[in-house]
């Protein structure tokens, strides 16, 4: 007898969440199994927000951003009653197994369903690329790339004037997206949290630039470090510098998701299943090396966000070719 596996998305939205949500329901039906979306993440689960899903509901899903399942956020999942309702649910309607796809957020409902005797499996969904247990979240390349369209065209603007740009990009409190960005765009300057910035070399190497020819100066800075008015007075205040800020904010979070993004959903959901199939449990699949893997969620979580190794590499590379 096949299994009746929930899917569900939560936290915030992000481009490939409805490939990664095709994937677990095709595979899902393709090996026997019926499958059930909830709308609204672990809210919908609470209040009974479920309908089982044929094959063709998930038609024409890849190319989409956002999420057709919605998103929400309930914190009172993390009281027992919150999660006592959602096991009621999950049990009124026969459903035996939950694929959540979120952030760590999402992964930690997931884990405390699991230590509740509810076979769940995690599946990294966010642009911010900040979930431990994998390199690459669903979202990520997406958003890199809705930047880095953004900023070439700043950039066309910038070196018309001779300007300084601030752009502030998204990434809660990882580099991944600055880094990525930034490099991308040849930025002359990254900001991130994960390293120290320090005004005075932004400014000799702002000036730097001008003496060595340099038509504009473009500073991609990360959220988590703080805003971009913030960053432009300081710099103001340091030495008069007169910066233009744009704030990219959610349009990272939209949009048709890229080759990469899609790829990975379906690899992700694919894997996913297939773990539920063998009795797997309070665990997460990730990509490492280009290998699909699966790893304990409360070991993920535990392991303080994805490596940030690879992510400062990046920014060195960046410090030495900018110039
Ligand atoms: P993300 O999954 O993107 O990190 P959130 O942190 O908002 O986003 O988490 C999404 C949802 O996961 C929350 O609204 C809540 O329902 C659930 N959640 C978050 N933290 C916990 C926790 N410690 N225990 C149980 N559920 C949680």
């Amino acid at each position: 007898m096949g299994k009746r596996i929930g899917v569900l998305t939560s936290g915030g939205d992000a481009p490939g969440m409805n490939a990664a949500i095709r994937a677990v329901v095709r595979k899902a039906i393709h090996d026997g199994d019926e499958v059930f979306g909830i709308r609204y993440g672990y809210r919908g689960l609470a209040e009974g927000d479920i309908f089982q899903m044929a094959e063709r509901d998930v038609s024409d899903l890849t190319a989409r951003g956002g999420t057709m399942l919605y998103t929400a956020r309930y914190p009172e999942f993390q009281d027992e009653e919150g999660r006592r309702l959602a096991i009621e649910q999950l049990k009124k309607h026969g459903i035996d197994s939950l694929v959540v796809i979120g952030g760590d957020g999402s992964y930690r409902g997931a884990a405390s369903l699991a230590a509740e005797g509810i076979q769940t499996v995690g599946i990294p969904g966010t642009i911010d690329n900040d979930i431990p247990g994998t390199e690459y979240t669903i979202g990520f390349d997406t958003a890199c790339n809705t930047a880095l369209e953004a900023i070439d065209k700043i950039r066309d603007t910038a070196t018309s004037h001779l300007r300084t740009f601030v752009i502030e990009v998204m990434g809660r409190n990882a580099g991944d997206i600055a880094v990525w960005t930034g490099i991308g765009s040849g930025a002359e300057q990254i900001i991130i949290p994960e390293a120290e910035f320090n005004m005075d070399e932004i400014v000799a190497n702002i000036e730097e630039g001008q003496r060595r020819g340099k038509k504009h100066s473009i500073i991609i800075l990360a959220e988590g470090v703080m805003e971009g008015h913030e960053f432009a007075d300081k710099l103001y205040e340091y030495d008069d510098y007169h910066a233009r800020v744009t704030v990219l904010g959610h349009v990272q979070r939209g949009g048709a998701p890229t080759a990469r993004d899609r790829v990975l959903a379906a690899q992700f959901g694919f894997k996913a299943v297939e773990l539920l199939h063998e009795g797997a449990s309070g665990v997460c699949v990730g990509i490492s090396g280009e290998k699909i893997i699966s790893t304990d969620i409360n070991e993920a979580l535990q392991s303080k966000g994805h490596s940030h190794t690879s992510q400062v590499d990046l920014y060195n590379i960046n410090s030495e070719i900018s110039f």
